[in-house]
């Protein structure tokens, strides 16, 4: 055990983590130059096309230091804020962290809000100072603002280039000097953290583990702490790069099981595994299931694919356990899903996803966030709203509920006037304001998770000219005033269009969404009014005029195979249409409101 160190590198996105873990792979020799490429961790096709992690992974790696063989688990993390919980459990698995931080960047929000999680499970730090090479790299700078947030001493920031190779050799000592070897009791029963799980079509999911305590065996009967199930380990072992049996896993290390399981949901990241013969009294604490925040309908664009989709969605959550869904229907787009998401970053995953690993063609609609409403017969009692046909009627209403976030960002001073404005348009209330150097400042809101859910990363990356870095962390429920505001096309209300909004944006976003609207149906051969309403009030109107000429008319009496390619050409065009009565409707408009502006 003394010869083990467990350690997580935590950064910023885009700061390095993924270049840095391939470096320390190359340096200890862990793969061989034939399995060598980029990014050689992000095993996913998304992952690498994005250049984002979404799922953790581990990896062990041997090293000789001073005469000595280590072992070196090395527990990778998404950046992105929707799966951030999938960081704080790779935390809990280890005993130190890499912090990553950008030389020309420096400190930005993820650093800080994973630095703090790092500090809550007392991980030793080691900072490093990456991107040393960039010609814009201002290490001095860099190294003050790190020292200023951590009190740490100049000389422990070691100065990196994850991509020329400097400072790689530092870094590997500094994890075995630094960081402290795990400390378990061999003797006690098992317990151990599950800090990941992948699904593997072949073998099933495969569950990462942390032995905090005992050992675990191949073979031995084993129990799933809080889904409170019982299973065979049927193979256990440690992750090379490829995975490698092992008969057992001990005190300290990491490693993965393979138990037969077929279904995500029943891992459940944060459990604890035990023997079920001797089990543990304690289970790892913390644990919690992951919420979905963001909820949206998924459906087929042809009506007849609902059975495909069906069976797509359930295989994706075989595999991906944070999404939800349930089955809906509407009048515009007959039978689909409602799905819950971690955020918007993940329901773009997921709808990519089903088209490339399923070949299924969805249409999206207006997402939106949980809602708590009350009526007045039971003011006690909470109904839930996922979907914009589930809020009461309003003369029933007792009062609605959105859910707040503690907003943090951090920004150069020039644009902290800017970055205000925004938030308070977006109805937040600044709680703090801090100067973490005289240049750069930490800004903390309470907001509503909705405000932040469509436009607003953007929007803060165009008034600030990409200097401020966001994060946030759920705070409760609030009280709101809500209003539904329904779509009506050609006197028509399409219920897939409809929208959950905060009474004081309803007639902007009405207005522009009619706009919009305007803009992306095509005309057709009759003019269609476009209107939005809050009940059987219209907030706001559009037209879009009849289309006057026939497109195959200009082909009248000419070539006949060039009028049926036109035909063609139209019929591929309406791949992504959907028939509303008589109006056809392209599948962005749908997403329209997440485009205004
Ligand atoms: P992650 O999001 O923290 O995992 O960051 P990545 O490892 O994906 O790196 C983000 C980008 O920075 C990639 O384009 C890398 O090639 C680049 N990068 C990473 N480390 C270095 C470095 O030391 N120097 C330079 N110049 N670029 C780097
Ligand atoms: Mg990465």
């Amino acid at each position: 055990m003394k010869n083990i160190r467990n350690f997580c590198i935590i950064a910023h996105i885009d700061h390095g983590k993924s270049t840095l873990a391939d470096r320390l792979l190359d340096y200890t020799g862990s793969v061989t130059e034939r399995e060598k490429q980029e990014q050689l961790l992000d095993s996913m096709d998304l992952e690498r096309e994005r250049g984002i992690t979404i799922k953790s992974h581990a990896i062990q790696m041997d090293y000789i230091h001073e005469g000595e063989e280590y072992i070196l688990n090395l527990i990778d993390t998404p950046g992105h804020v929707d799966f951030s919980y999938e960081v704080s459990r790779s935390i809990a698995a280890c005993e130190g962290a890499l912090l990553v931080v950008d030389a020309a960047q420096s400190i930005q929000a993820q650093t800080i809000s994973n630095l703090y999680l790092a500090l809550e499970n007392d991980l030793e730090i080691i900072p490093v100072l990456n991107k040393v090479d960039l010609p814009s790299a201002n290490p001095e700078e860099v190294t003050d603002d790190i020292v200023d947030l951590l009190g740490c001493d100049p000389s422990e920031v070691i100065p990196a280039s994850a991509k020329t190779g400097l400072g790689i050799k530092e870094i590997l000592d500094a994890i075995i000097n630094r960081i402290p070897p795990p400390s378990g009791k061999v003797d006690a029963p098992l317990r151990a953290l599950i800090f990941d799980s992948v699904y593997n079509p072949f073998r099933g999911v495969e569950t990462f583990f942390r032995v905090i305590n005992g050992s675990i065996k191949k073979g031995q009967h084993i129990k799933f702490v809080n889904t409170d199930k019982n299973y065979y380990a049927d193979e256990v072992g440690t992750l090379k790069l490829k995975q490698l049996p092992k008969k057992e896993i001990k005190t300290g290390d990491v490693g993965y099981l393979i138990t037969g399981i077929k279904d995500a949901r029943e891992v459940k990241v944060g459990d604890t595994i035990t023997g079920a013969d001797n089990p543990t009294t304690e289970a790892v604490a913390g644990f919690e299931d992951v919420k979905p925040m963001v909820f949206a309908g998924i459906y087929p664009v042809d009506t007849e694919d609902y059975e495909e989709l069906r069976a797509s969605m359930e295989k994706l959550q075989l595999n991906d356990a944070s999404l939800v869904f349930t089955p809906e229907s509407s009048a515009a787009l007959g039978f689909g899903f409602r799905c819950g998401f971690l955020g918007m970053l993940h329901l773009e995953i997921i709808q990519e996803r089903l088209e490339r690993e399923f070949d299924m063609t969805v249409i999206t609609t207006v997402p939106n966030v949980s809602y708590h409403a009350y009526t007045n017969k039971n003011p006690d009692e909470v109904i839930l709203v996922n979907n914009p046909s589930d809020l009461p009627e309003p003369s029933t209403l007792n009062r609605v509920e959105e859910p707040y976030i503690k907003a943090t960002i951090i920004t150069k001073a020039d644009y902290v006037g800017n970055v205000m404005s925004l938030c308070i348009e977006k109805r937040g209330e600044i709680t703090n304001q801090t100067y973490l150097t005289t240049e750069r400042v930490e800004l903390t809101f309470d907001m509503p998770l909705a405000e932040i859910v469509f436009d607003f990363y953007d929007r803060l990356k165009t008034v600030s000219r990409g200097y401020a870095s966001f994060d946030y962390t759920p705070i409760g429920m609030r009280t709101s005033k809500l209003v539904k505001v329904d779509v009506l096309l050609n006197a028509n209300k399409v219920d897939a269009l409809s929208a959950l909004l905060h009474v004081d944006n309803a007639y902007d976003i009405g207005k522009k969404m009619c706009e919009k609207l305007k803009e992306l149906i095509p005309r057709q051969q009759f003019d269609i009014p476009i209107q939005a309403a809050i009940g059987a009030k219209i907030i706001a109107r559009e037209t879009v005029k009849a289309l006057r000429k026939d497109v195959t008319a200009k082909c009248y009496g000419g070539d006949i195979s060039r009028k049926r390619k036109l035909l063609e050409k139209q019929k591929k065009g309406k791949k992504r249409m959907r028939q509303v009565g008589n109006v056809e409707i392209p599948q962005e408009a749908f997403m329209a409101v997440l485009k205004l502006n």
